[in-house]
């Protein structure tokens, strides 16, 4: 048996020729989109990643502005940076990049930017309202997946999801998606007893550890849907993901490919909800 293919590659251009003309409409308007990105490390893979970012919303007419404080920056100023992108009625969407300095809590920093303005779902107001079914961002890489699913034409309602990680950006708002598609949810994380005894009862894993290949044939049951988040950099240079894609292939019956499934996608919604934020942010009616 061979797995099929989730490629992210299609369901991302579709996304970025609807988010493109939302934009152009927006402005038309007067309200050009624009999202900042809030850097404060000097880690080549961030400037990477960031400059990644910077080209792919110029493509679809979102302007990106990186405000880079350098390695070197506080707790203070960081916050500082954040509460006037927050008050700057020109700038509609708000990351704020991590890795951050040793001493400073990305955690704490993420209360600074406004629902309306949070467009990858970072801030604990942003999950707090997801939770509670209200209109918020959802982590773009969570959405990713079950947009991904969705394209795929892969119903979730019912089906057993297990879900290998447990952290905020990912694992816990995608399992409250997921719920929220009528899946049955289990969470897993590192200190599971027996993982696999959990996956090989799965329709479908989601594997979002940052471990690579963790997920292998002996955690698949024949047929399931698998889909790899992981995106894990090497010593020379590929990315590889949190699922052993040769031998999970051979089992599975669909799998993400690493790069390109939910990477593309989740770079294609985090510009969807910046033009969003510019024209019907979450926090107004
Ligand atoms: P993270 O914050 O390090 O969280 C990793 C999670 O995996 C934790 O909950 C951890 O459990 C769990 N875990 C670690 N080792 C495990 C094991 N052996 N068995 C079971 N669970 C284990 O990572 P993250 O930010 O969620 O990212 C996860 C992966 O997704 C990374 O490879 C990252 O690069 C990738 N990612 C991709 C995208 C994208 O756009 N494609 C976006 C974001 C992240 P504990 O909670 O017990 O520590």
């Amino acid at each position: 048996m061979s797995a099929d293919v989730l490629s992210g590659t299609e369901l991302a251009a579709a996304i970025r020729a609807r988010t493109a003309a939302a934009a152009a409409e927006s402005a038309e308007r007067g309200r050009p989109p624009r999202l900042a990105v809030v850097v404060a490390t000097a880690e080549d893979s961030t400037a990477w990643y960031v400059r990644s970012i910077a080209g792919a919303a110029r493509r679809v007419g979102v302007d990106c502005a990186v405000v880079d404080l350098g390695p070197a920056a506080g707790t203070a100023q960081i916050r500082d940076t954040l509460d006037e992108l927050a008050a700057d009625d020109a700038v509609h969407g708000v990351i704020l990049q991590t890795p951050l300095p040793a001493g400073v809590d990305a955690a704490d920093l993420v209360t600074a930017i406004p629902v309306g303005k949070d467009v990858d779902g970072a801030s604990p107001a942003s999950l707090g309202r997801l939770v509670a079914g209200q209109r918020a961002f959802a982590p773009a890489t969570a959405e990713a997946v079950v947009a991904l699913l969705a394209h795929a034409g892969r119903d979730l309602a019912g089906r057993h999801a297990v879900v290998v990680g447990r952290s905020t950006v990912v694992g816990k708002p995608l399992a409250h998606l997921l719920l929220d598609r009528d899946a049955t949810v289990t969470v897993c994380h590192s200190r599971t007893k027996s993982l696999a005894e959990h996956t090989r009862s799965a329709d479908l894993i989601v594997a979002a550890a940052g471990r690579i290949g963790l997920v292998t044939a002996a955690h698949v049951r024949p047929g399931a849907v698998v889909v790899d988040v992981g995106t894990n950099p090497t010593y020379d240079g590929r990315l590889l993901g949190d699922v052993d894609a040769e031998s999970v292939a051979a089992v599975a019956g669909a799998l993400t490919p690493v790069p390109g499934g939910v990477g593309p996608v989740t770079t294609a919604l985090l510009l969807e909800h910046t033009v969003i934020a510019a024209t019907q942010p979450p926090d107004r009616a």
